[in-house]
């Protein structure tokens, strides 16, 4: 069979060339020669076009180069040049990988020369890109900080990067970072004095091209670490990300930026201290409240009324609104067949809404009369929905012009308590 030759791997800066067609079927391609990278050793496929057909994957089959095009491909008719095609990669795409690929390595071997960590796998990412590492220590802020330091210092010294083909006696000699995965026509990348380890991948000339590594965070995985980062221009639109965001916190805050990270603290103290000014004022409200329910207590034939009326019309009344777990919290002597109406008049969004919740007490007495008898006798006259059991119902109005008012639903609850 015939072995497609790797254009990217002598030269991967080649972005455009002429190839043979060596066989079709479909939408499949295979070339005598070919500079489209396929998919493996972590990194992605190149895209681009063969002729004006679309190559939208390419994968390594059998040790042939396959090309999938977005279509069949059609021989031309009567042409001379049969078979011939001209091929062009998406140049963005690919200098992107050979930044996060040569990022890599040289990550790794700062990581190996530093902290003594193996690579144990990598992934170039659309996003970000990963580095698995055994790492015989807790990898802490400082730590990850110099390494960042010490590989974008590689990055400036311009450290001249080369790929070749070694033979089995050179191959003796080369201390490799780790073991190859194939066991001939081993390919070596070497980072001059830094580096060098078997890869197939797609690399730059010089480090000084990776212009910036960026570490973005590690975390625990599987018991070794996982270091996300980032090279070249990724890094950069990362970097420009942060700034703006940084920026713009700092324009809310109307300080340096500098002094976001003490004035964000200040103001989460003060919201602690107001949060807690709050809960001391909604006891107090709470106290109150329980005072006027009382004193507004109503006794109807045999049953005890008792109501709580809410308006709320701004933010700044729900800040204060007391929930009703708080308010029966302090409402637990009340003589028996009591019967509790929590009203809430919501006029924030319009139409305006009426949420009433009617309790029965004490809850395990056995009363004629249930919260949901009561709910249903208000809802069928006000057109309302809602529903609930013997001892708790839940139901909501729409308030039209008005209507009802709060005193329409006390009057209505009154009339059924004296019919019994
Ligand atoms: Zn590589």
């Amino acid at each position: 069979m015939q072995m497609t030759e790797r254009v990217y791997q002598q030269n991967s800066y080649n972005y455009e060339t002429e190839a043979k067609i060596v066989k079709i079927d479909n939408n499949r391609v295979i070339l005598d020669r070919t500079i489209f990278y396929p998919t493996s050793g972590g990194q992605s496929a190149d895209t681009g076009n063969i002729d004006n057909y679309r190559v939208i994957d390419v994968k390594n089959e059998d040790n042939e180069i396959v090309h999938i095009i977005d279509r069949p491909f059609k021989l031309p008719e009567n042409n001379e040049e049969l078979g011939k095609v001209h091929l062009k990669i998406d140049w963005e795409h690919r200098y992107d990988n050979m930044q996060q690929h040569t990022g890599q390595h040289l990550l790794s071997a700062v990581l190996l020369k530093l902290l003594h960590a193996e690579t144990v796998s990598s992934h170039l990412g659309t996003n970000y890109n990963t580095v698995d590492v055994s790492v015989p220590m807790e990898l802490n802020d400082e730590a990850i900080n110099k390494i960042e330091l010490y590989a974008n210092s590689l990055i400036y010294n311009r450290i001249p990067v080369k790929s070749y083909f070694p033979s089995s006696n050179e191959l003796n000699s080369l201390i490799l970072r780790r073991k190859p995965k194939v066991k001939e026509n081993i390919r070596v990348v070497e980072i001059e004095g830094t580096d060098i380890t078997p890869c197939g991948g797609t690399h730059l000339s010089n480090t000084v091209e990776i212009t910036i590594l960026k570490i973005i965070k590690a975390e625990k995985y599987k018991g070794m670490y996982r270091i996300y980062f980032l090279c070249g221009r990724k890094a950069s639109l990362h970097y420009l990300e942060n700034y703006r965001t940084l920026v713009q916190t700092a324009d809310f805050l109307s300080v340096p930026l500098k002094e976001v990270p003490l004035r964000t603290k200040n103001l989460m103290d003060k919201s602690i201290d107001q949060s807690k000014l709050i809960n001391s004022l909604k006891g107090k409200l709470a106290e109150f409240k329980i005072d006027t329910i009382l004193k507004n207590m109503l006794k109807i034939n045999t049953f005890y009324f008792l109501y709580d009326v809410n308006n709320i019309e701004s933010n700044n009344d729900e800040t204060l609104f007391l929930e009703q777990k708080d308010i029966l919290k302090h409402l637990k002597k009340l003589p028996a067949k009591s019967i509790l109406l929590f009203l809430e008049i919501n006029r924030k969004k319009l139409p305006a809404k009426m949420t009433l919740s009617i309790k029965t007490f004490p809850s395990n007495s056995n009363q004629k009369i249930s919260a949901l008898y009561i709910l249903d006798n208000i809802i069928s006259k006000y057109n309302g929905k809602g529903g609930g059991s013997k001892k708790y119902a839940r139901g909501i109005i729409t308030i039209k012009n008005d209507t009802p008012s709060p005193e329409m639903i006390l009057k209505t609850i009154e009339n059924i308590l004296r019919k019994q």
